[in-house]
Parts: C-alpha cells; sequence; structure tokens
C-alpha cells in the first residue's frame, strides 16, 4: 500500500488553462495538500469538485508529513496543488515530494502551465539551453553577487520578479551585466499579456515614466561571443547615460562603468554623458 502523489500544475491566470486530467486526479485524491485553500477552493469550484483540502506552506510543509504518511500507508492518492502554475517551481512541496518518495508513494506530474516555461519560448531568445533562477535575493548586494556569478553564463536566464522590484532589480542586472538584451513577459495566459523585448536600459527608462502593473517574468540573453564585439550605437550609450542619471553617480563615474560595459574610450562616454547633462539641464 504506497499510493500516488501527484504534482498538480493550475492556471497562472487563465482558468481555461485546467485540463480534463486535472479534474479527474483531484477527484482521485483522498485530500489536496493547498498552498492557500482560498486559492485552491476557486479551482476545485470551476471544476464541480468537492474535496477536503489541507493548507500546505512553506512555514507548516513539515507537518503535513504525516498526513502524507497516513495516506500512503492507506494506499490513497494525494494532490498537491501551489497557488498557481506548477508546485516546486519557486512556491512549497520539495519536502512533500522528499517524503512521498521516502514513503514509497508513486509520484506523477500532472503537467500545466509554469510561468518560467511560457515567458523563455515566447521571448525571442535562445531556447535550447537554458538556466531558471528564480527570485533573486532581496539585498542588493546579495543581488549583485548573484548576477556577477552570472554575468558569463552562456545560456539564456529567466528570473521571476516582484513588480515593486522590477526597476530595482533591472538597475542592478544594468550595472552588472552591461546592456543585454531582455525580455519581460507580463501578466502571461491573462488578457493584457504582453512581452517586452529590447535592452535593458529602454525598459528602464520605460518603467521609470509608466506604473508598474501585473506580474512578470524577466529573460535574459546569455553572454556570447556575438554579443561582446556587438557594436553599441551612439544612442544606446546616450540612453544607458539617460538611465544612469537616475542613480547617485558622477559623471565621472557613469563614463567609468558605461565605458567597461559598452567597451567604449572613457572620453567618448564622457563627452557623450556631458552633453546629455547639457540637454537635461536645458529641458
Ligand atoms: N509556481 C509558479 C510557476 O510555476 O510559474 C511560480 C510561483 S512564484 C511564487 C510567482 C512568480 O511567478 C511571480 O512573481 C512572477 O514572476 C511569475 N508569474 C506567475 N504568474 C505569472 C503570470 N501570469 N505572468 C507573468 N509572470 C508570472
Amino acid at each position: 500500500m504506497s499510493g500516488n502523489l501527484f504534482i498538480v500544475a493550475t492556471p497562472i491566470g487563465n482558468l481555461d488553462d485546467l485540463t480534463i486530467r486535472v479534474s479527474k486526479v483531484i477527484e482521485q485524491s483522498k485530500f489536496v495538500l493547498a498552498e492557500d485553500t482560498r486559492v485552491t477552493i476557486k479551482i476545485l469550484n470551476h471544476l464541480g469538485l468537492k474535496k477536503q483540502m489541507i493548507s500546505c506552506h512553506e512555514h507548516n510543509e513539515a507537518d503535513r508529513l504525516q498526513a502524507l504518511a497516513q495516506a500512503a500507508a492507506e494506499g490513497e492518492s494525494v494532490a498537491l496543488i501551489s497557488d498557481a502554475g506548477t508546485p516546486l517551481i519557486s512556491d512549497p512541496g520539495y519536502q512533500i515530494v522528499r517524503e512521498a518518495i521516502a514513503l514509497g508513494m508513486k509520484v506523477i506530474p500532472i503537467p500545466g502551465p509554469s510561468a518560467f516555461l511560457l515567458a523563455l519560448v515566447g521571448s525571442g531568445l535562445p531556447c535550447d539551453k537554458f538556466v531558471f533562477e528564480g527570485f533573486l535575493p532581496d539585498k542588493t548586494s546579495a543581488q549583485k553577487s548573484r548576477l556577477e556569478e552570472l554575468r558569463s553564463e552562456s545560456r539564456t536566464l529567466v528570473f521571476y520578479i516582484s513588480p515593486h522590484k522590477l526597476i530595482k532589480n533591472l538597475t542592478v542586472l544594468f550595472e552588472v551585466f552591461g546592456d543585454r538584451e531582455i525580455c519581460l513577459a507580463r501578466e502571461l495566459t491573462k488578457m493584457h499579456e504582453e512581452f517586452l523585448r529590447g535592452k535593458i536600459s529602454t525598459m528602464i527608462e520605460k518603467y521609470s515614466h509608466e506604473e508598474i502593473r501585473g506580474e512578470f517574468v524577466l529573460v535574459v540573453a546569455g553572454m556570447s561571443a556575438d554579443y561582446e564585439s556587438a557594436s553599441v550605437t551612439e544612442e544606446e550609450v546616450r540612453t544607458a547615460i539617460r538611465a544612469e542619471f537616475k542613480s547617485d553617480r558622477s559623471v565621472k563615474d557613469i563614463s567609468a562603468l558605461l565605458s567597461e560595459q559598452f567597451h567604449w574610450k572613457k572620453s567618448d562616454v564622457y563627452r557623450l554623458a556631458l552633453d546629455e547633462q547639457k540637454s537635461a539641464r536645458s529641458e
């Protein structure tokens, strides 16, 4: 007697993404381990199912192992559901899966949406090899260190990002990576879904003037020989300078930073920075 653990992916914004299989496996489970029962009840209602739910989030996951063991002993199945998308992907569930394996349960993932995958395939950046990094650390210093470790990664990088940290994360990314190509995948599967593709500096400029709303995935081009040697236009350097004016850096520091990032002569960046400063003052 050991039962099944179904890892059930659920929609990230569009209930039409619920599948027949999701409905079937929930129906045949003894109970649902739900990250937030108030969210999962909407899924159950939509599917017309009534099922016992037990909350299972990052702070009580360990306490749920007993209920899992009981189900396994009775040969019953259990469904694991997070608030949105695929459980365990920047969501709770890892301990439950480990325990299910230890208990001899069959672990059966039920496919469905995950924001990182949709963002990656819609980004227009290479998908043959990629790295999923989840959320960056909160502290700027830790963020910088992590990004420095990733700076020379040649695979496409995918990050989850909170809307209120978007500008800060992009600014740190720009400082460490230079002005790479990125894609911001916003509100995936929802009515206002969009893919914003361009340089980091362009996105910083855009969102410095706009209200930041919705959920985002950030996809970043990996470092490649082509990218490194790509010629950077004067307008791109000017855009980067204007973005840097929002920091506390002096014109001299900005020139040093950007000359290194763009492989331009410091004196050329300095000349453009003075010019941009003059235009900003006369506005
Ligand atoms: N388990 C989820 C999955 O499989 O995608 C991810 C959960 S994680 C706590 C939440 C993050 O996923 C958000 O901050 C955002 O970066 C991303 N995300 C979730 N839904 C999204 C959507 N509809 N559009 C864009 N990003 C989304």
